[in-house]
């Protein structure tokens, strides 16, 4: 089966499904809105390096009439536009009807598709098809932070701005400049997630808002592992910041994805895998350069060696990635900008600084987390 409900969704409307054979495809629901950020985001590619790869849209028809004998009836798949979607998607699944039919019983089945479209307003069941961020991990803890002081965009109704400018004032939204929308850790000893709702962290406060990332850091991978965890954000979120504030653009409610192994086997593998790629990336670079070193003083004896560009071929046997074709590695963590139904590329407006200070807020929190001894509570 192709479409499925998204197993690990912290946040926003339910109806976000994934695809695939490891569900390595994220269909949702869009809006128009969401749809053009992601295809202007080809012209500002140090923001887009954050985004999930964008593989295109995929249009679902609703209320289809089931086939004879079948009392299912739902979306069924319209059309796929999505250049990637064409290579990654088996050609006995969506080509045929068989297909489209079985997709649009597992649609029904979760019975979301379609209201939640309603709801959002969204046009014709249009969805996007983005890279699953989480795919890669065991037991992904993820943590979605809505990020910014203002939640909605200039063109919303005059209630949706009283009641989103509330919600802001109430929460960390506004003194802060983000929220812990929601997310779920993995807990070893019960053998399951745990989870926490956006009333939880609607809930949260200034003063206890350090208390909702103790909860996040949480997973039982002891100290070493959760400080490096939390450490890479660190580095992130750094990174993150720097390109942000280069960046003109309006981010209402947008998040940052936030996402760590939480299964001890699993995260040490990952770290191994890493280890190795850099260890061979060493390698590399000192053969490089002993050689260089070596021909140099071939050249001192020797006037007429000819220095070309050879000694660049060095570099050309190692292939990044050992894995095969389009197989993810196990990863250990990873942060991710997403959900643009409301954000604006806004050139000339200087840089969104209700994000930029989320940014920084939520840096000097993980830098004190970073100060504190494990388990954090
Ligand atoms: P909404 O507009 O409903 O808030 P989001 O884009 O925020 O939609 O997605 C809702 C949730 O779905 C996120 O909180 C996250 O858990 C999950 N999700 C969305 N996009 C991805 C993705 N590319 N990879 C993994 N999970 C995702
Ligand atoms: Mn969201």
């Amino acid at each position: 089966m192709i479409l499925n409900p998204l197993s690990n969704q912290v946040g926003g409307h339910d109806g976000v499904l994934s695809m695939g054979d490891d569900n390595e495809i994220i269909v949702k629901p869009a809006l128009p809105q969401e749809l053009k950020f992601y295809e202007e985001s080809v012209l500002h590619a140090e923001l887009a390096a954050w985004m999930p790869t964008y593989y295109g849209t995929l249009t679902l028809t609703r209320n289809q009439p089931g086939q004879p004998g079948d009392d299912q009836s739902g979306p069924t798949i319209k059309a796929l536009n999505g250049y990637a979607l064409s290579d990654m998607m088996a050609a006995s699944t969506l080509d045929q009807q068989d297909g489209a039919n079985a997709a649009a019983a597992s649609i029904a089945e979760t019975d979301v598709v379609a209201a939640e479209a309603e709801d959002n307003g969204v046009n014709d069941d249009e969805c996007i098809c983005l890279e699953n961020v989480s795919l890669g991990f065991k037991k992904p803890c993820v943590l979605d932070l809505k990020m910014g002081t203002q939640l909605f965009d200039d063109d919303a109704s005059e209630e949706k701005k009283a009641r989103l400018g509330a919600v802001a004032a109430n929460t960390t939204s506004l003194p802060l400049g983000f929220r812990l929308t929601g997310f779920e850790v993995y807990d070893s000893e019960k053998g399951d997630f745990t989870k926490y709702s956006k009333h939880y962290g609607k809930g949260l406060t200034e003063d206890t808002v350090l208390d909702g990332f103790r909860n996040y850091f949480a997973a039982k991978l002891g100290p070493e592992r959760m400080r490096l965890i939390i450490e890479r954000f660190v580095n992130d979120l750094t990174d993150f910041l720097a390109t942000i504030e280069d960046q003109e653009l309006r981010m209402r409610s947008s998040s940052l994805l936030m996402i760590y192994e939480g299964d001890t086997e699993a995260f040490d593998a990952g770290v191994a895998i890493e280890q190795e790629k850099i260890g061979a990336i060493v390698a590399r670079a000192q053969a490089h350069m002993e050689k260089g070193a070596r021909e140099d003083n071939e050249d001192e004896e020797n006037e007429e060696h000819e220095d070309g560009d050879e000694d660049d071929e060095d570099f050309e046997d190692y292939d990044e990635d050992d894995e095969e074709d389009g197989e993810v590695g196990q990863k250990v963590t990873d942060m991710r900008l997403i959900d643009f139904g409301h954000s604006t590329w806004t050139p000339g407006q200087g840089p969104d600084e209700g994000v930029v200070k989320g940014v920084k807020n939520a840096l000097a929190l993980f830098e004190k987390l970073l100060q504190e001894d494990y388990p954090f509570d």
